[in-house]
Formats: structure tokens, sequence, C-alpha cells
């Protein structure tokens, strides 16, 4: 029986787990956790019956404490119970389906508890990778991507020696507004940047795909995870998302992971690997695909990854700047507080600002994180 907890169960990621988790007989969902959305934990508990729920928002944890008293479930709050859910001794793996940098504390709990982590949350490895990285190898613990083009390089490298890896070629599908100007991008609203052509996903990342921060994202992910350098990794767009990544050898031979853009394949694989396992759901079917198509990103209207690719080729702490302006720039966005383009400008600011940390504790990541956002609030 693989024993699981879920950080950020009631997200687009969590349920999906929970999907997989439904259809695997031996599968057992142990903790489960959200930000504030009781109904849906609510829900999730009667079904999974796990032995612990965090929530984060004290209040909301409360009245869920009240509205369960029927069940075995013991609610906890806070960052807290965040961490005893992150290390439950029960568990053998935690899903990181949380969104922002919540994440990193939780997901080092888990480390030190010995837990696999299927990893989602995509902002901890981008502020934290120095951090987290030495800290699963010095714990023998396996970080297991979720992220589909993640997943699609580890796909590709099974069975292959490391030191034939060239290169990785990260897709992206460019988002809902690929092909604009950015006079046009100057007027899109949030209800436009919520409508991406091929994936459903939680707001701040259907934003960031728009940005193309996402994909920036994404590049910082994948040098801590393939333990590449920022050069060995070409942002490809591949506007219907059918190949999720690919990764080119020494010799030029290239391997393509492909298939209908559906999470549940890379949250199955991450909880069942090193094995494949039947997954029902649409399949490829080429007689009635009629084209499969390729673009070099436009860096130029995109800033998302062009900045992206500064932070990360400064790194220390600036990844972190990064990734903090854009978290609190998004909120601001989704909040209707700034226009789309405002989202680059805010990032780009933070950056000029900071006086780069070569190699940042936890501590000053979150202080970081913490002055960012005051600064943007400040100027905002
Ligand atoms: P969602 O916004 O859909 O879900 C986020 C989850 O985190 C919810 O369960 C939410 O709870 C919970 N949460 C938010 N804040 C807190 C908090 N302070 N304490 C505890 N829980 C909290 O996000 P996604 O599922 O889309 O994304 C999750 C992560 O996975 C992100 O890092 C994203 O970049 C990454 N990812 C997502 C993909 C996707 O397809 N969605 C693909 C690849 C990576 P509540 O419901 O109560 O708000």
């Amino acid at each position: 029986m693989k024993k699981i907890a879920i950080l950020g169960s009631t997200g687009s990621i969590g349920t999906q787990t929970l999907e997989v988790v439904r259809e695997n007989q031996d599968m057992q969902v142990l903790g489960l956790s959200a930000g504030r959305n009781i109904d849906r934990l609510e829900a999730q508990i009667r079904e999974f019956r796990p032995k612990l729920a965090a929530v984060w928002d004290m209040q909301a944890a409360k009245e869920l404490s009240i509205k369960i008293q029927d069940t075995n479930t013991q609610v906890v709050s806070g960052m807290e119970g965040l961490l005893a859910l992150a290390a439950m001794p029960e568990t053998e793996v935690l899903v990181t389906a949380i969104v922002g940098m919540i994440g990193i504390k939780p997901t080092i709990a888990a480390i030190r508890a010995g837990k696999d982590i299927a990893l989602a949350n995509k902002e901890t490895l981008v502020t934290a990778g120095h951090l987290i990285m030495p800290l699963a190898k010095e714990y023998h613990i396996q970080i297991l991507p979720v992220d589909s083009e993640h997943s699609a390089i580890f796909q590709c490298l099974q069975g292959e020696c490391r030191e034939t890896l060239s290169r990785i070629l990260l897709t992206a599908s460019g988002g809902p507004f690929r092909g604009y100007t950015q006079r046009e991008l100057a007027h899109v609203t949030v209800e436009d940047a919520l409508r991406h052509p091929n994936w459903s996903m939680g707001q701040k990342i259907t934003v960031d795909s728009a940005t193309l921060v996402n994909k920036g994202l994404e590049v910082m992910e994948a040098k801590w995870l393939f333990d590449v350098e920022p050069k060995q990794i070409t942002v490809v767009i591949q506007p219907q998302s059918i190949i999720h990544s690919m990764i080119e050898f020494i010799d030029g031979g290239i391997l393509a992971q492909m298939g209908t853009p559906d999470m549940k394949l890379p949250i199955q694989y991450a909880l069942s690997y090193p094995h494949r396992r039947s997954l029902p759901g649409k399949r490829l079917d080429f007689s009635q695909l009629t084209s499969l198509t390729f673009q070099a990103p436009d860096m130029e209207t995109f800033q998302g990854l062009p900045l992206a690719i500064d932070a990360l080729k400064t790194g220390g702490s600036m990844p972190t700047v990064f990734n903090a302006a854009n978290e609190k720039a998004v909120a601001k966005f989704l909040h209707r507080e700034i226009r789309f383009l405002d989202i680059y400008d805010i990032i780009a600011e933070a950056m000029a600002r900071h006086q780069k940390i070569p190699s940042p504790e936890l501590s000053e990541i979150l202080a970081i994180e913490e002055e960012t956002g005051q600064w943007i609030e400040s100027r905002w």
C-alpha cells in the first residue's frame, strides 16, 4: 500500500491526485490539506477518511473540526499543521500540490522525515533548490517531478546514462496570448488570462502560463531537478501541448514524451515510479492530429521568460526575488489592482533593486519574500 499525504488537496493538482488514488486500490491517502476551502476538504475527508487534515486558516480549521466531529480525522492548522502533515509517521510520500513559497518549509520537513516528494510546487525548487536537492541526497529520498514537462524529461531519461544528456528541450504551449503584440497585451483582462487553450489549472499558474513566467520557473526547476546548466535548457513553443518535453543526447538523438494533455499521467507516474500503470483516458489519435508545430518563444513580448533566465543566471537570491515579485504581482492582477503588463514591470523593478545574496539560507529566502512583498505593496 502506498501511503500518501497531499499538501493542497483541494486545488487542481490535489483533486487530480485524488482521482488517481481513487483508481489505484493500493494507494491510500492519510493526510489532506487546504488553505481555507473547507467545504471541498470536508467532502474529501468523508470519502478518503485520512488520519490528519491540515487547514492553513485557523478559523476555517475550527469550523472544519466541528463539521467533521463524527469522523476520526484530526484537524490541525497553520504552519505547524502543514509541517505535521508533511512529516506524519505513517506516510511514504508527500505530494506538494500547494501553490507558492509556502511549500518550502513543509517540503523540507517531509525530506527530513524520510518522505519521497512528488513535487508539483515548483516555487520550492526555484527559490530553495540549492537547499532542497542536497538535503534530498543526504536523506536518500526521491524528488519525483509532477510538472508535466519535468515528468516528460524524467520519463525520457529512464535507462539512459546521464552523462550522454546534451540538452533539455522544454516545451510550452505559449498560453492564451501566443502571437499577441505588446500593444494587444496592454488591454487583456483577468478573464482573458485565465482562458488557457490546453490545460485546466489553478489561477496562479494559469496567469503564469499567460506571461510565460511559468516557463521561466520551469527552466529554473529543470536546472535543479536534472542538474544542468542554464545554457543546456532550450524553450520550444509547441502550441498543441502534445509533446510534453524532449531531451537531446550528445549524438544528436532526441527523445520526446508525448500524449494528450492530462496531468493524471505525471501524477500517477510519480506515485507508482518506477512502474508504469494503466490509466484510463483519451489516447492520442495520430489520424486526427493534423499538425504538430514548433516556434521559438517571443522573448521581446513575453518578458517573463527572459527575466527568469536572467534571475537564474544571476543565481543566489535573485530567483527568490523573481518568484516573490511574481507571486505578489499575480495576486494583484487577479484582484484587478494592476494591468497584465505591470506584472513584468514589477518583477523587473524588484530584481533591479535587489543586492544578491550568493547562497541564501532558508531564513534569508523567507525574509526576501517578505521584504519584496512589502516593497511592492508600498510602490504599486
Ligand atoms: P491551485 O490554486 O488549484 O491549488 C492550490 C492548493 O494549495 C489548494 O489546495 C489551496 O487550498 C492550497 N493552498 C493555498 N494556500 C495555502 C496555504 N497557505 N496553506 C495550505 N494550503 C494552501 O493550484 P494548482 O493545483 O494549479 O498548483 C499547485 C502547484 O502545482 C503550483 O506550484 C503550480 O505551479 C504547480 N503545478 C500545477 C499544475 C496544474 O496543472 N495545475 C501543473 C504543474 C505544476 P484552498 O483550496 O483552500 O485555497
